[in-house]
Parts: structure tokens; C-alpha cells; sequence
């Protein structure tokens, strides 16, 4: 077939962009079928860029007429694809500590299992983490990643400043303290602003904290102390298989001081002690889970359900979540358990946590305190792709916000209808970025579809 005009200089331009940059390629490129962790989703190029400096990054961005900044993977839907590049931080693993300013600042490349156990090291802590620790600051703070806790804001809530590459190859630094608006609409920036460098994330003084499991909890309970519950602990998971109208699992992480008395109570809202460890799913090996019993330890040993070194959750496995309004939480799980019987055959577990309100823009806590209603499905798509839409139908009236980075069915122009503040946030998007080189088809379909 012949080409014409445009065509030709598309194609050209893109195998004389690709000469310059063939040093920048990861062995990765090389592979055909790269996938997501999970290995549910197929990214659709083989270009994957690794540059090892910043200018190395800008170089990169200039070259490319679409880009997509990828962290480690762990997103179950199409988020960080690309059909033509796609760039990874993974060589950018500085960590720095600043005493006075009480932040660490970590190269995009860092996981919370690199940066947590040297915060430990000099002191130091971060408000909480999430249930695995394999992922990328980047990548976490990208799409509203969050832990549990009724006073916790979500892993995007502790950065202090961020510095991008945008589109145009240019190095903005954006911070908490000098640019309020456009930093609250660029941390949660959903990979679409350009690509993150390095992050600074506000610290605490390190502490520790011990997890101890509950078995059994009727969801009555919840009724009328659904605020104790998820408060009884600095973070609170309830877990459920839907059926029997209980949690299956109450996890309660505690921070301890030294001379507490450490004596598990043996009920919690008529639950009782679990008196050996748990996996949340309940034929998995307990021993991938962080230590339970009541054992103090670090506090990022103990606020993760798994161990750095462990397979997180399943591995082969689907997720969903939603987030409605926590004073809404009762009411919408006694809506979702109305399907227990579509859900349970496709379900390995679900899990209920409650995170703190935010300012970030695209944050799924955005002015809202949320109460979350997790899926961990089995590998089973055909089949819950069925679910989804019975389960959002249900949750419609408590305007559910589904997780930016796991499966979900919503029609774009419902999602966009819960984010008061989407308007400032693609005036952003074509601030940073006018052409649309980090627009790929995830963020078109949810930010500028209906
Ligand atoms: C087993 C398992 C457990 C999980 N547990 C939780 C949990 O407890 N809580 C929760 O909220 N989520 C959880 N998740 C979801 C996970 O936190 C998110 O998918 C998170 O975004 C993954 O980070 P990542 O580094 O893998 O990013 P990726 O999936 O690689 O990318 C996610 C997004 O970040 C963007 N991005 C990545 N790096 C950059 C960069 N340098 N610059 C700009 N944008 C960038 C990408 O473009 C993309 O939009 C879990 C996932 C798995 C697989």
C-alpha cells in the first residue's frame, strides 16, 4: 500500500526519534507481551525508555510525539499503557533525608519497601502505607494509592513538593508551601501532567506498632459502631467473603509506646482473638503476611498485610474498589451484599478500609471521608466484567468513586460527575501538556469521554 505524505514523515519521524533514543531502551523493549504485575493487562507497546537522568528524561520527553511514564506495574487496568512509549524511572533511586525540613525526597524509581526501612534506620516514619509495599512512591501518589486509618489521608496526602518533566521537556518543581492550586491538582496527576522525577514526602518520628486479628464480626455490629470500629486502631481492615453477614477478618494495626500493656483482649464487638496467623484470603500461606498475634515490630512491618520479600495478596488476581462516604459506609454494604450470591463464586476476598479526607484534586478522598468496599476477584474477567456494573448500580446512589487504578465498568461522564474540581484539573492537563503527549486511551475515555 503507499504511503502518503503524512504518513511517511510519521513513520519516519518516529524510527529517527527512535535511533537517537535506542540507548535509553531497557532490555524490556525487547520482549514482546510485557505485561502488568498481575499479568491481566497487556501493555501495547514494546518501547519502553530508561533513562538515568533527568536530562536523560527531557531528552526522552522532547523525542516523543506520546509518552506514558510507567512505575512497577501494579495497576490491573490500562492507567500507565501506551501505544507508542512508554518511560521508566526505575534507575532513579535517591533517597534523602532532610532533618530540618522533616522530609525525605526519593527518586522515582523508589518503592516503599526501599525508603521505609531507611526512614526506620535514621528515626523516622511515614503516616502509613498500603497493603503491599512493592510499589512505586511515583506510581502510589499518581493514582491515590492509600492504606486505612479513620485519621488517615492517603499515600498522596504527606508529598511537600514534586518535580515533572513536562511535555515540553521542561523541569517544574511544584510545592505544598508556594503553589497551592496547581500542586493540589498535580500530585494525584493521574501520570497524565508528565513525567515525575523525584517526590518529597513530610516525616514523622518512627514508631512502632503490632496487628492482631479478629475472626468473625457481624456486620450488625457496624450498624451503630461503625466509627469505633474502623477508630479502634491507628489502621482498621475488615474483610468478607459477603456471606453469613460478617467480616471474615477484623486486622486492628495499634501504634504501641514502650510500658503498654501489650494483653490481646480475646473479644472486639463480639469477634473473637484469632490465636494464629491469618491470611486474608483463607487458604493462602499466612507466613507472606506481616506478623500478627500482637508482636510489636517497625511500623512498615506492620501497617502492609505483606511482607516485602512475599508474593502480595494472590498474584493471579483481579482488583476493583470503591470509594463512597464513610457516615454512607453501613448503608452501602448492606446494599453490595444484596448480590453476595453473584459475587462470592468470583471472589477471593473483599476488604473494607476507611481513609481520611483530602484538597488533591483527583483524589478519590477529594473533601470526602471514605470508607472503601474492596474486591480481590479471582482471575476471572469474563465473568466479573458481569458483576461490576450490578455492584456499581448499587453503589450509585452513594456516588462511588472507583480506584483510578483497578478495574471498573462506570460510565466516564459518572465518574467525572464526582470530581468537583475536573474542570481545573484538564485546565492543568493542557497547561502541562497541550498536544496531549501523555493523553493515552485510559485518560481520554475517563476524563474527556462521556
Ligand atoms: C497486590 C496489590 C495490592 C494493592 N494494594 C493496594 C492498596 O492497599 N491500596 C491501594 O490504594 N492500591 C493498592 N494497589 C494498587 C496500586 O497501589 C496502584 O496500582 C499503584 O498505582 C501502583 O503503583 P505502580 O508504581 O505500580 O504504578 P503503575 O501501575 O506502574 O502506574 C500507575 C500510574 O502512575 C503513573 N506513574 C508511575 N510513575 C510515574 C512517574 N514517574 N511520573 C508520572 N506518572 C507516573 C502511571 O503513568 C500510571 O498512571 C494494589 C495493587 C496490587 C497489585
Amino acid at each position: 500500500m503507499a504511503m502518503d505524505k503524512r504518513q511517511f514523515l510519521k513513520t519516519s519521524g518516529t524510527l529517527v526519534a527512535g535511533s537517537m533514543l535506542s540507548h535509553l531502551m531497557g532490555d524490556e523493549q525487547k520482549g514482546a507481551g510485557r505485561t502488568n504485575w498481575s499479568g491481566n493487562y497487556r501493555y501495547s507497546t514494546d518501547r519502553l525508555h530508561t533513562p538515568k537522568s533527568v536530562a536523560e528524561v527531557q531528552q526522552v520527553v522532547k523525542s516523543c510525539d506520546k509518552l506514558r511514564a510507567l512505575g512497577t506495574k501494579h495497576s490491573f487496568n490500562g492507567i500507565a499503557d501506551s501505544r507508542a512509549n512508554q518511560i521508566s524511572l526505575q534507575h532513579f533511586d535517591e533517597m534523602n533525608i532532610d532533618p530540618k525540613a522533616r522530609t525525605v525526597t526519593v527518586g522515582a524509581g523508589v518503592k516503599y519497601g526501599q525508603v521505609a526501612p531507611y526512614l526506620y534506620q535514621h528515626g523516622y516514619a511515614l503516616h502509613n502505607l498500603a497493603s503491599l509495599p512493592h510499589i512505586s512512591v511515583a506510581g502510589a501518589c499518581a493514582t491515590a494509592t492509600h492504606g486505612s486509618g479513620n485519621k488517615n489521608g492517603n499515600l498522596a496526602t504527606p508529598v511537600a513538593a514534586v518535580e515533572i518533566v513536562k511535555a515540553d521537556g521542561e523541569v517544574v518543581r511544584l510545592s505544598r508551601e508556594r503553589d497551592s492550586d496547581r500542586f493540589h491538582g498535580a500530585v494525584v496527576g493521574l501520570g497524565g501532567l508528565g513525567v515525575v522525577t523525584k517526590t518529597a514526602l513530610n516525616l514523622q518520628p518512627a514508631f512502632d506498632m503490632r496487628q492482631v486479628v479478629y475472626l468473625n464480626l457481624s456486620f450488625d455490629q457496624l450498624e451503630h459502631h461503625l466509627d469505633e470500629i474502623f477508630g479502634s486502631g491507628y489502621s482498621v481492615s475488615l474483610f468478607t467473603d459477603w456471606q453469613n453477614h460478617r467480616a471474615t477478618q477484623v486486622w486492628v494495626k495499634s501504634r504501641v509506646m514502650p510500658g503498654d500493656n501489650l494483653a490481646i483482649p480475646r473479644e472486639f464487638f463480639g469477634a473473637k482473638a484469632a490465636t494464629r496467623k491469618m491470611h486474608p484470603i483463607g487458604d493462602h500461606p499466612a507466613e507472606n503476611c506481616t506478623d500478627q498475634l500482637g508482636m510489636p515490630g517497625p511500623w512498615y512491618e506492620r501497617l502492609p498485610h505483606f511482607k516485602m520479600n512475599f508474593t502480595p495478596s494472590s498474584g493471579d488476581e483481579l482488583q476493583t474498589e470503591y470509594f463512597v462516604p464513610r457516615e454512607k459506609g453501613y448503608e452501602a454494604i448492606l446494599a453490595v451484599e444484596k448480590l453476595r450470591d453473584h459475587i462470592t463464586p468470583h471472589l477471593f476476598v473483599t476488604e473494607f478500609r476507611t481513609i481520611d479526607a483530602d484538597d488533591l484534586w483527583m483524589s478519590t478522598c477529594y473533601q470526602r471521608k471514605a470508607m472503601t468496599v474492596h474486591f480481590t476477584w479471582k482471575p476471572e474477567w469474563a465473568a466479573v466484567k458481569q458483576v461490576l456494573p450490578m455492584i456499581e448500580e448499587q453503589l450509585a446512589p452513594f456516588d462511588a468513586r472507583p480506584h483510578w487504578a483497578k478495574l471498573f465498568t462506570m460510565k466516564p461522564a459518572r465518574v467525572q460527575s464526582t470530581y468537583a474540581k475536573l474542570p481545573e484539573y484538564r485546565a492543568l492537563l493542557k497547561e502541562f501538556d497541550p498536544t496531549g503527549k501523555f493523553r493515552n486511551e485510559f485518560l481520554q475515555a475517563n476524563i474527556y469521554g462521556v
